[in-house]
């Protein structure tokens, strides 16, 4: 799951990366309201956390304008302001839900499970191919009917597959959508993780369903 944070307090910004990468998260962080409108509309984020009081455009505003052009990303608006009033403006601006600062950290990563879970529901209830199938909203993955235990970046780049079934995936592909923009792209990371998911989903059961496209990356299909 990859989370973009539009938030310019860097005491507040650090404080959310950091417990949101511990807990697997991969986060993007922008530190005012242009470049997080701008790093928005790459739409290859799962969850939007937006401060409203931004430099350059404030938060209701990149809002208003993703939403204007039908991003669907989930949005937890962040905020001190928190009458009424406010936070029926940011309900009806297109946010998803809203924290009022300050909050605990495990207040936000409440807030941003259930987002991603009421998202993913929405987005599709069961991902399956062949006797494999991964639940994006209870987290869990079977293959012949035995429970898979996977950490979290397997399971995201298994859901990745599972999403794009058919499609061959490059590596920085998979890369783009496992891990932040920080990451320095060593591309054999990759490798290194399909190889742990292969062990756990694909070598112990047939039909084998994660193949390499050579000098390309790799595709889960049926053969
Ligand atoms: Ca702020």
């Amino acid at each position: 799951m990859r989370v973009l944070l539009v938030e310019d307090e860097k005491k507040v910004a650090s404080f959310i990366k950091k417990g949101l990468e511990e807990h697997g998260y991969a986060v993007d962080l922008a530190s005012d309201g242009k470049t997080g409108l701008a790093m928005a509309l790459d739409q290859i984020h799962d969850l939007l956390i937006l401060d409203i009081n931004l430099p350059e455009i404030d938060g209701l505003t990149v809002l208003s304008q993703i939403r204007g052009k039908k991003a669907v990303t989930p949005v937890l608006l962040l905020t001190v302001r928190a009458t009424i009033e406010d936070k029926v403006i940011g309900l009806d601006t297109g946010a998803d839900d809203y924290l009022s600062k300050p909050f605990s950290f495990e207040e936000l990563l409440a807030r941003v499970r259930a987002l991603l879970r009421r998202h993913s529901e929405s987005k599709s209830p069961v991902l399956s191919l062949a006797d494999l199938s991964l639940d994006p909203a209870s987290r869990q993955v079977f293959r012949g009917g035995n429970r898979i235990e996977l950490t979290s970046k397997e399971f995201a780049i298994l859901e990745y597959f599972l999403r794009n079934v058919g499609r061959v995936l490059t590596r920085s592909m998979i890369i783009n959508h496992a891990w932040d923009y920080d990451y320095e792209a060593e591309t054999n990371v990759v490798d290194v993780y399909i190889a742990y998911l292969r062990k756990k989903i694909d070598a112990p059961y047939h039909p084998k369903l994660l193949h390499t496209i050579r000098g390309t990356g790799y595709v889960m299909r049926e053969e």
